[in-house]
């Protein structure tokens, strides 16, 4: 039976799943609390930047969307990362071909929302939600800087209101249901490394790019008219803090100290510090995600996490992909629907989550400790030569859409744990270009 859908939220993920649903038949309408922003992107041209890989692209494919995604996306092969004097070394990050992909949030995020529209769904925007009777579907926006407000009533309301997400608010309020917002010690500013003449890039453009420092880093990924952009993670409160970085010589003091090479790229370095925000980030962990067969939570309303595994629109996408296969068991049966999908995503979400939180330890420190790029080297060499038998656990969780975050987490760890001891144990050489056999014999060792 068709029904009437509530999205709230025409981010990322309202709008891939209203494509989905609208594909199905249902009627579908987005209230999303901002202004339509898709003339704005033309304009602009350009934005911040997200990695997308297998499971994104998995769900996009799905409903037919991935070439023209395709189009927009840059493909990073490689983390390149830049010491403190401004030297060079890389590591793949899959084998031959296997990239993670640069798209612009915007772009994206304009894509779907045009293929929602033709699929037939509405998009109201100025819309924000206030309330949501949540039994019986029934959700209350308010328009933008004035008082009006518009009650909806609809068969199913989906929240895809992100992080901050009022759907969510109203079900912790009115069901106390378990709920819990961790904001972590750093917080992130984005910067921009222009495009070179002619537009050309400056750094390599198939590669995403990491000033690994310890307690804080910098990242770079491409975008398609020659700019970077770029994003600081550091503690919000001592050494090496947004704390410490005030004046104009604070802060290019701070850079030419630590990222000398990245300071020679960027003009007006103290313009962008002052006019681009500082923003904070934060772990969600909330359940159950459903109230019977009328309301449901999907993306980062639900579980978002910190982006250091670059899989939180990933996950999220899919989330949508998941619910669509669970929907073609149980056809009408809403409440068997929301129930299957939260029991197979919350522990998938919850794996996410907890090597997002790992992974930032690793990009700060480990890639640029020998011991972490020994193990990074021999797994490299264990997927070239073992491609049926052995995956890592980056590559399980980013390559392989196949296996579940959480199984991914799980045989993931154990497996670094058995290479690290090997490491350990065994003076071990790895070089990145060993045959099969001189793999073999270093392995015997
Ligand atoms: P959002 O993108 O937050 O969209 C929510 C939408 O709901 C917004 O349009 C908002 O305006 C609207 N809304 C909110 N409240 C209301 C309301 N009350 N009424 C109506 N509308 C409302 N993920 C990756 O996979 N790869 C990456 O490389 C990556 N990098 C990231 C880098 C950073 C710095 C951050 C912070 C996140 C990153 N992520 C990444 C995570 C990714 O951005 C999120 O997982 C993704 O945006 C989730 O999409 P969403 O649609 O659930 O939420």
């Amino acid at each position: 039976m068709k029904k009437d859908i509530t999205i709230v939220g025409a981010g990322l993920v309202g709008s891939l799943c209203a494509v989905y649903m609208s594909k199905r038949g249902h009627k579908v309408t987005i209230y999303e609390r901002r202004k339509d922003l898709r003339s704005e992107i033309i304009a602009a041209g350009k934005s911040i930047n997200l990695a997308l890989s297998e499971r994104g692209w998995t769900a996009l494919k799905k409903v037919g969307i991935d070439k023209q995604v395709m189009k927009i996306a840059i493909p990073m092969y490689k983390r390149i990362m830049h010491d403190e004097k401004g030297a060079l070394s890389e590591q793949a990050y899959g084998n031959e071909n296997q990239a993670i992909y640069s798209v612009s949030r915007a772009q994206l995020n304009f894509l779907l929302m045009e293929m929602a529209e033709k699929e037939g769904a509405v998009l109201e925007f100025n819309q924000k939600c206030i309330d949501v009777d949540l039994e019986n579907a029934i959700a209350t926006f308010q328009e933008t800087n004035t008082t009006n407000k518009q009650t909806v009533s609809a068969d199913l309301v989906i929240g895809a209101d992100g992080t901050f997400s009022e759907v969510r608010n109203q079900m912790v309020a009115k069901n106390k249901q378990e709920y819990s917002y961790n904001e972590i010690d750093h917080d992130y500013k984005e910067l921009l490394i222009p495009a070179g003449e002619n537009g050309t890039h400056l750094l390599d453009k198939n590669a995403l790019h990491i000033w690994p420092r310890g307690e804080f880093m910098l990242i770079a990924l491409a975008n398609l008219d020659g700019s970077f952009t770029c994003t600081l993670f550091a503690p919000k409160k001592g050494e090496n803090s947004f704390e410490g970085l005030k004046t104009k010589e604070e802060v290019e003091h701070y850079f030419a100290r630590v990222f000398p090479d990245f300071t020679d790229l960027i003009l007006n370095l103290y313009e962008q510090w002052v006019n681009n925000p500082t923003s904070t980030l934060g772990i969600v962990k909330t359940f159950p995600w459903n109230v019977n067969d009328t309301t449901l939570l999907i993306g980062d309303a639900a579980h978002a996490t910190v982006p250091f595994y670059g899989q939180g629109m990933n996950a999220s996408f899919e989330d949508v992909a998941v619910l669509d296969s669970i929907i073609d068991k149980h056809e009408d049966d809403w409440e068997t629907i929301f129930k299957t999908y939260q029991s197979v995503r919350k522990a998938d979400a919850d794996a996410i989550g907890e090597l997002a939180e790992e992974n930032y330890y690793e990009m700060r420190d480990h890639v640029a400790n020998p011991m972490f790029k020994t193990k990074r080297l021999l797994e490299m060499q264990l997927e070239k030569h073992f491609p049926e038998h052995y995956f890592s656990k980056y590559s399980m969780v980013t390559f392989n859409e196949n296996i579940g975050y959480h199984e991914a987490m799980t045989k993931g760890r154990a497996q670094d744990k058995a290479i690290l001891n090997m490491i350990a144990d065994n003076e071990i050489s790895i070089t990145a270009d060993m045959t099969y056999e001189q793999l073999e014999k270093a392995l015997q060792k």
